[in-house]
């Protein structure tokens, strides 16, 4: 058994070599002739004249060890759903979907986009896209019809895929509704819109001759056998959007042989969870951890999935811990915000259930505050690991590895750089390394490893532009967060690089700020922004949950607690990083997926529009952000 940092060597030393053997983890119709070809830097060619295919990766090659082994679980909380698909019945499903949309004209290269909520159909639409060779672009189903309009004129797909509505928390959320909205606003609509009609929006609508009704298609296809096609390494499986919490979104590009490479190698290395082991991802198709570990890695994997399409807390929050006892799930992943969540109900239902098989909580998406990390670390006994990536990377590029070796972990860390990942920590105008404890920003060396974006979906430019060209002095992929490693080589991540503000012309991280407030321990979470100031450049605002809103209830109340905040930060980092104003709100605006729309936050409180809101939670914490400006 290779240790950690010999593993991580390899991978860069010996890439050949190291890849070579992860690649014998999936199966090739014909073999590679190179392993790497990098002659025109930043773009990598991983398994140069290997042919594969996702679909009979992730379908085909366990029909004759695992046909009747769970496959795909499906589980809906708000439907009372419960279906559990075979690799043998998730064969035939795919396949006859693959007739479907062959018959619609789609084939190699083609696009097809996906807004759908978490059913099965979402991923057997995604795995019969992939092995006809068309490139799915799935766009998360609680984009509003503007964006997915962008989305569909930047992807140009020939087929649409939608169902008549999804739901959250007991209420049905139109899609087909949204998606009529969207293609009237795009410039470059699909001919087709296959609809999978759940039965559950009576006042859905169809255009004839474009809207095609799934069920009626799906019974003239009953039984057809499409044969996958033999994708080059390189050529796209898929388009996928960040989540736009920083700037526009850009069309991420994902291949076909690295991918699917680099996520065989992930469930055995990070995740350790074995084939004919169930895995259990809280998230959404339509994000890239969806992708990743809801559909792709799992089944590549010869794994269980599990996909639940309902809240952590509905019909109560023991779900999750029922769902795991339940199904024996080994490893599962959740993020920050949904353990956050529940960390406030009573704790009485994570004891309730059987956790015996549960192996690991991994989390990603956003810090995961130490607080949070114990908690869930004490509640569940099993170790949680936080780790590190981006829509770009498609996988980890920081995390505890415990497949290759079991290290110890440090709360407040996503432990380190992820085999094939040459992570640096650069000083954003020298472009040199920073020491141990200093902050510097996260870089990748190229070439990326297999399974990260190849381009940007069009543009190879934008690319080039946007991620190795703003390090002075070389060209290395930044990831746009701060971060530092300390003398174990344990990194921190201390947010993003648009985040910091300039106080009087000492550069301070909002994380920074937000951790030295946290450490108030009356403080449930907080959100930091810098404000424009005349005097000083920027001043950061907080804006604050508490613990007991009884304790700022009254104006006395909250003053006293405003000096609190204030005193801690200036002990916890010194008075230069103290926030001119500490506002007290009951919740701040996310992301669905859990993500600060900090953005929005700074805009208000500039005085400014907040831009594009279509993904955001809860729509009332920004009318909370709005008056507690005011001063109401
Ligand atoms: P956009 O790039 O369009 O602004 P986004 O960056 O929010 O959107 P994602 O790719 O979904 O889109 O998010 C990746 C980012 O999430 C990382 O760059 C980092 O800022 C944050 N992140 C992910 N995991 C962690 C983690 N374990 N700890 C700290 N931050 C994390
Ligand atoms: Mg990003």
């Amino acid at each position: 058994m290779p240790t950690y940092a010999e593993a991580h060597r390899r991978s860069l030393h010996e890439r050949e070599a190291f890849w070579t053997e992860k690649a014998a983890l999936i199966d090739w119709n014909t073999p590679f002739e190179s392993v790497l070809d990098y002659d025109r830097p930043p773009f990598a060619r991983w398994f140069v004249g290997g042919r594969t295919n996702l679909c009979h990766n992730a379908v085909d090659r366990h029909l004759a060890a695992r046909g009747d082994q769970a496959a795909l679980i499906f589980i809906s909380t708000e439907t009372g759903a419960h279906q559990t698909y075979s690799y043998r019945e998730l064969a035939d499903e795919v396949n006859r979907f693959a007739a479907i949309l062959k018959a619609q004209g789609v084939g190699r290269g083609d696009r097809v986009l996906i807004y759908m909520p978490m059913i099965s159909e979402a991923v057997f639409a995604m795995l019969a896209t992939v092995r006809i060779g068309a490139i799915h672009s799935v766009v998360f189903g609680g984009f509003a019809a503007a964006s997915l309009a962008t989305r569909i004129d930047d992807a140009r797909p020939k087929v649409m895929i939608t169902a008549d509505a999804g739901m959250r928390g007991g209420k049905t959320v139109p899609y087909k509704h949204l998606v009529d909205e969207a293609l009237r606003l795009a410039r470059h609509p699909p001919g087709k819109v296959i609809i999978v009609d759940r039965k559950l929006d009576p006042a859905m609508t169809r255009v004839a001759g474009r809207d095609l009704d799934y069920a009626r298609l799906a019974a003239e296809h009953e039984g057809a056998k499409v044969p996958c096609v033999w994708l080059e390494a390189s050529e796209p499986s898929y388009i996928l959007y960040t989540s736009g919490t920083t700037g526009n979104p850009k069309g991420v590009q994902r291949d076909t042989g690295g991918y699917a490479v680099a996520l065989a190698a992930s469930m055995r290395d990070i995740f350790c969870v074995a084939p004919g082991e169930t895995m259990f991802t809280t998230s959404d198709i339509g994000w890239v951890v969806g992708h990743s570990y809801i559909v792709y890695a799992p089944l590549i994997n010869g794994s269980t999935t599990i996909l639940y399409e309902g809240l952590p807390i509905r019909p109560d929050p023991g779900i999750w811990w029922q769902i795991v006892a339940e199904h024996k799930v080994r490893t599962m992943f959740s993020s920050p915000t949904a353990i956050r969540v529940l960390k406030k109900q009573d704790p009485a239902y994570m004891k309730k259930f059987d956790l015996a098989s549960l192996r690991y909580l991994f989390l990603a998406g956003e810090p995961l505050d130490e607080p949070t990390a114990r908690w869930a670390s004490d509640s569940l006994g099993v170790p949680i690991v936080d780790h590190y990536w981006q829509t770009e990377s498609g996988w980890p590029i920081l995390s505890a590895q415990p497949g290759i070796e079991d290290t110890p972990r440090k709360f407040g860390s996503p432990s380190f750089p992820v085999v094939g990942y040459d992570v640096r920590l650069l000083h954003e105008m020298t472009g040199e390394e920073v020491g141990t404890g200093e902050k510097g920003v996260l870089a990748i060396v190229p070439p990326l490893p297999p399974g990260c974006m190849t381009t940007v979906w069009g543009d190879d430019e934008r690319f080039v532009k946007t991620y190795f060209s703003t390090i002075p002095g070389r060209q290395v992929y930044s990831t746009f967060d701060w971060a530092t490693r300390d003398a174990d080589g344990y990194y921190f991540v201390l947010g993003r690089t648009d985040d910091v503000i300039n106080v009087a012309g000492h550069r301070l991280g909002t994380r920074e700020i937000e951790e030295a407030v946290q450490a108030h321990a009356g403080i449930a979470e907080v959100a930091v922004v810098g404000v424009a100031d005349p005097l000083k450049g920027q001043i950061p605002v907080a804006f604050a949950v508490v613990k007991d809103p009884a304790r700022v209830a009254s104006a006395e109340g909250a003053a006293k607690m405003r000096r609190e905040v204030m005193d801690t930060v200036d002990r916890e980092l010194g008075a230069i990083g103290r926030p001119g104003a500490v506002h007290f709100v009951s919740l701040l605006p996310k992301t669905r997926s859990g993500k600060l729309l900090r953005r929005s936050i700074q805009a208000l409180a500039e005085g400014r529009d907040p831009g594009d809101l279509t993904t955001i939670e809860d729509p009332s914490a920004l009318e909370q952000i709005r008056q507690a400006l005011a001063g109401k």
